[in-house]
């Protein structure tokens, strides 16, 4: 039995990557905020053959996250996978940086940042109990410096701080867990699953959520010779030619 956690995983890329991992034979935990999106989300998947169970899970609240780690341990034991993928942005798009409240930042950091530690902590036990346990990051080309500061990168004309900053703090958390996990089966990486077309943007995006959710099903199921420490996924260059690989941080 393999068990992976994904968090937001009643829609979006979450929903699209739980249904891909369980589509694998894999237990796959249906993390969500709302008991009726994520009741939903278990139906569907469950309807379509998959082993989804929905946990309950509020990445910002530490209560929430402390429930989840022991119904998981008392449940399995173990844990497999996790997928942070749970995210949010405010504050207008592109947005100003001159013009932002600091309390919309702390907004943003509060699940795209600290939610992923608060859960990873939590879970990593559990993920050291298991054989080749591997953690997923969903971030963005957005949180990359290099990408951002480079003439010929489509991010080049975007200016804002919530969103881009939480991920370029997501993968700066990344690559310290990965360092300090180097010497264990554990791998971490940060997944750019492209521009994909959900919610968040309001369906602006000229990827799927199912062609996203490919790139945390990628990092999820590495094999052991693997990265550790990378921003993985979806190459966005300015002709349009796309692409997979590793992008500069
Ligand atoms: P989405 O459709 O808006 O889904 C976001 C998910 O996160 C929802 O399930 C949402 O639950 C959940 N969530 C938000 N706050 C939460 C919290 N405090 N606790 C638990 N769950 C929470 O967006 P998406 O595009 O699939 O985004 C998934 C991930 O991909 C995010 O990390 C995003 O930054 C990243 N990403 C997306 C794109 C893109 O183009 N779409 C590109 C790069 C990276 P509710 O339904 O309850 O709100």
């Amino acid at each position: 039995m393999t068990v992976a956690l994904i968090t937001g995983a009643n829609k979006g890329i979450g929903l699209a990557t739980a249904r891909q991992l369980g589509a694998r034979g894999w237990t796959v935990l249906i993390g969500a905020r709302d008991e009726a999106r994520g009741r939903q989300a278990e139906h569907d998947l469950t309807a379509g053959g998959a082993d989804a169970r929905f946990v309950p899970l509020d990445v910002t609240d530490a209560e929430s996250v402390a429930r989840a780690a022991s119904w998981i341990e008392a449940e399995f034991g173990v844990l497999d996978v996790l997928v942070n993928n749970a995210g949010i942005t405010r504050g207008g798009w592109p947005g100003t940086p001159s013009a932002t409240a600091v309390d919309t930042l702390r907004e943003v950091y509060e699940t795209n940042v600290f939610g992923v530690v608060a859960v990873t902590n939590a879970m990593l036990p559990l993920l050291r109990q298991a054989p080749a346990a591997r953690i997923v990051n969903v971030s963005s080309e957005l949180g990359s410096i290099t990408a951002n500061m480079n003439p010929d990168s489509p991010m080049f004309t975007m200016a804002s701080l919530p969103y881009p900053s939480s991920k370029t703090a997501l993968n700066m958390i990344t690559a310290m867990y990965a360092k300090e996990l180097r010497d264990t089966p554990v791998k971490v990486n940060a997944a750019n699953p492209g521009f994909c077309a959900t919610d968040l943007n309001q369906h602006r995006g000229f990827r799927t959520a199912d062609e996203g959710a490919e790139v945390s099903v990628h990092l999820a199921t590495l094999p052991a010779d693997g990265p550790s420490g990378q921003l993985w996924g979806y190459l966005w260059t300015a002709d349009g030619s796309g692409g997979f690989g590793a992008l500069p941080w």
